[in-house]
């Protein structure tokens, strides 16, 4: 399935993802109501990674505009407490709007999202507090079935027959497929916590590779880690304001040149919206 992603963000400012075929929103900084419009309505679920400002200050406008009978449905790490206090705001600040749904989450757990798509919440490394998980990261899966492969080549009226007599889990197999994965803020890619994930949207903040304030990522280590995954594509955001468009392209060309990974690399650059990323030119791919 192709992936409809729309996403802005800049490090420190404001960062979101929408992914439309699902009504999926990640994270909510500013901006995401006026830069979404009229399409904001089709969220029907936000995943928050964190509590950072740049993740969730969107949230006020995008509540008063499409919170209504208990959706969208807002998804945030549950042991963070800012997310009760701005539910508890938003409910006084805008009584005529809502409720939305406000849900904690912790690792492990798996929201369904419809059409057999699931969001994973899994612990985030960006926040790191003694015996709490006050970051998450997400990834979008669908479950689908297929035929054990004793069962293949028979005819479906056969089929439907021992379907009926033996049930579908003797029939068909599950199968998990990892779609999206989505780091929100982290200090590093850890290849193998994206380990079989098709798209991986991660955070890149900072060009030099000895720069790891703050618990964020350098693109060298990004780049480096990433091509040792089996990707279908990478999507790198999260740059510092500080970076030119230019430099950041110079920067994806020069280190995948020497990781050489086998799938194409996008990016969404500071103070831009990006739309349909994954149809659009990419700015390093292993065949140009
Ligand atoms: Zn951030």
């Amino acid at each position: 399935m192709h992936l409809s992603l729309t996403a802005a963000s800049t490090a420190l400012f404001s960062t979101w993802v929408f992914v439309e075929n699902q009504g999926v929103l990640f994270d909510a900084g500013d901006g995401v109501s006026a830069s979404l419009g009229l399409k904001s309505g089709k969220v029907r679920d936000v995943f928050v990674t964190h509590a950072d400002r740049d993740h969730l200050c969107g949230l006020l406008q995008f509540n008063q505009l499409n919170a209504k009978d208990g959706q969208p449905r807002i998804h945030y790490p549950k042991d963070c407490g800012s997310f009760p206090a701005l539910q508890d705001f938003v409910t006084r600040f805008d009584p005529q709007s809502g409720p939305a749904t406000w849900r904690g989450l912790t690792p492990g757990e798996r929201v369904d999202v419809g059409n057999d798509h699931h969001v994973e919440a899994r612990a985030s490394e960006h926040v790191r507090v003694e015996g709490q998980v006050k970051a998450l990261d997400y990834t979008l899966c669908v479950v689908r079935r297929s035929l054990r492969p004793e069962f293949r080549g028979l005819p479906g009226s056969e089929i439907a027959s021992l379907r009926k007599q033996h049930g579908e889990d003797a029939i068909t197999a599950e199968r998990i497929d990892r779609l999206l994965g989505y780091s929100g803020d982290a200090p590093q890619l850890d290849p193998e916590h994206w380990s079989g994930v098709d798209v991986l949207i991660h955070e890149a903040t900072f060009l030099e590779p000895e720069t790891t304030r703050g618990a964020h990522a350098n693109l060298p280590q990004v780049v480096r880690a990433a091509a040792t995954l089996d990707l279908k594509a990478l999507v790198l955001l999260h740059f510092s304001a500080r970076y030119k468009r230019a430099e950041i392209e110079a920067a994806i060309v020069e280190h995948a040149q020497a990781a050489q990974p086998c799938f194409p690399i996008h990016a969404v650059y500071p103070g831009q919206v990006a739309t349909d990323i994954l149809s659009s030119k990419p700015v390093w791919s292993p065949n140009a």
